[in-house]
């Protein structure tokens, strides 16, 4: 097999690079694009010998995109546009710009790529960039799947749903074939060309295990029935799995502090070694609190329901004495990066620090998810629903197949 040329667009610490390394293509990235200098000191760290263009992709001319004469665009681009929580600028948001430009220049190119992959945040399926995107893919002649995928349904206990987008160049024996694909279940979205199919779970069937009822924090009882749901799951692997050997004084650093413990204590997604669950890692992990990330019950001498009964009785001390009973702790950006499917080999230069590891990955990607989406992309299953296959899940989450013009 020829090695393909593969552009990297929006390159961050290398995320895209390290799934087609892990996907077995045989593949180069002749140049990865980023203006983020953190994260591109550390791709270059790791990829010591990949071409990394420091500039805004806007900037780069069609003449030189041209000269790089690429088979494949692998890219996310900027999410904030699109994030429930951000504004839902879309296309009119300042940060779409560079997106917008990629997809006007993608026809003019004197050889168009034969594979796309993109991956963005949950809210871009139903954007107008995506609408931009679907009709420059069709314009071109391009067959693609779309999904949306979680960690969870490559066994790993993180959540992290995202839009996946892959596209080949058709031709016509492809066309052929991806005419023929049968569409599953009706659509979640109100966008009629978007189709869903929830994939076989190879997993044991998960026995019911019934923890407590006490509502922890501020959860409601559904958020406790989808937890418990996730922790039943055995296709999914524990988090142990995923933890460093800390020594104790390693750990010290990592412990939450009692004035966090506090202010945010109800607020809490806590874990614990045993979990199969955990929620996705933001790039404000270990600055903020809230929806950032899971943290870990060291200590399991304490039950968390104990320490959780009554506590918003308490005074500010007796709280924060209760709450420090568990020992609870930030995963390590190594643990961050470890269950976001990296490599072994991956890691960052000396000068790095904590909080901007953190916020880089909090940008970057799920390795193995798009590991996957590589080697479906690059086989023969392309375009037929045994591509299903390659993912697994239980209930909604990450369970999704869009496909669209396949
Ligand atoms: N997949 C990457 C992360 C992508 S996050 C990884 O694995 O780490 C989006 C990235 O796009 C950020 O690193 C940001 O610096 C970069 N970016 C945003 N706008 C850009 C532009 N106009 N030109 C080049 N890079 C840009």
């Amino acid at each position: 097999m020829e090695v393909l040329r593969v552009l990297e667009l929006y390159s961050g610490i290398g995320g895209m690079h390290y799934a087609l390394k892990e996907s077995g293509i045989p593949a180069q990235v002749v140049a990865a694009i980023d203006i983020n200098t953190t994260a591109n000191q550390i791709y270059k760290h790791n990829f010591p010998d990949t071409p990394i263009w420091n500039k805004t992709i806007e900037g780069i001319t069609l003449e030189d995109f041209n000269k790089l004469s690429f088979d494949m665009i692998m890219m996310s681009p900027p999410c904030q546009p699109f994030t429930r929580l951000g504004l839902q600028g879309d296309i009119s948001d300042p940060r779409t710009k560079s997106f917008l430009y990629i997809l006007d220049l993608l026809p003019r190119l004197s050889k168009l790529p034969r594979y796309i992959l993109l991956e963005n945040v949950k809210g871009f399926e139903s954007s107008s960039a995506r609408e931009c995107l679907v009709k420059t893919l069709m314009e071109c002649g391009y067959d693609f799947q779309e999904f949306m995928l979680s960690p969870s349904s490559v066994g790993i206990p993180n959540s992290r749903l995202r839009y996946f987008l892959i596209g080949k160049i058709s031709t016509e024996e492809l066309s052929i074939q991806t005419s023929s694909m049968v569409p599953c279940t009706p659509p979640p979205f109100a966008d009629s060309s978007v189709l869903t199919c929830t994939f076989p779970h190879p997993g044991q069937p998960a026995k019911e295990e019934h923890s407590s009822h006490v509502l922890y924090k501020r959860e409601t009882p559904s958020d406790v029935q989808r937890k418990t749901n996730q922790n039943n799951d055995l296709s999914i692997k524990q988090i142990r799995d995923f933890l460093e050997p800390l020594v104790e004084e390693n750990m010290e650093r990592f412990l939450l502090s009692p004035k966090t413990l506090s202010r945010y204590g109800l607020l809490l997604d806590i874990v614990q070694p045993k979990s199969r669950r955990s929620v996705c890692f933001t790039k404000g992990y270990g600055r903020y609190v809230e929806g950032t990330g899971s943290v870990l019950q060291c200590c399991m001498e304490t039950e968390m329901e104990s320490v959780f009964t009554g506590l918003d009785q308490l005074s500010e001390q007796d709280k924060v004495d209760q709450l420090l009973k568990l020992k609870l702790r930030y995963f390590t950006p190594r643990e961050v990066a470890n269950l976001m499917g990296f490599p072994a080999d991956f890691s960052f230069p000396q000068d790095v620090s904590v909080p901007q590891q953190y916020r880089v990955l909090g940008n970057s990607l799920n390795v193995v998810v798009v590991t996957r989406l590589l080697q479906l992309l690059l086989s023969e299953h392309f375009g037929h629903s045994a591509g299903e296959q390659l993912f697994a899940s239980e209930g909604s989450v990450g369970s999704s197949l869009l496909s669209s013009r396949c």
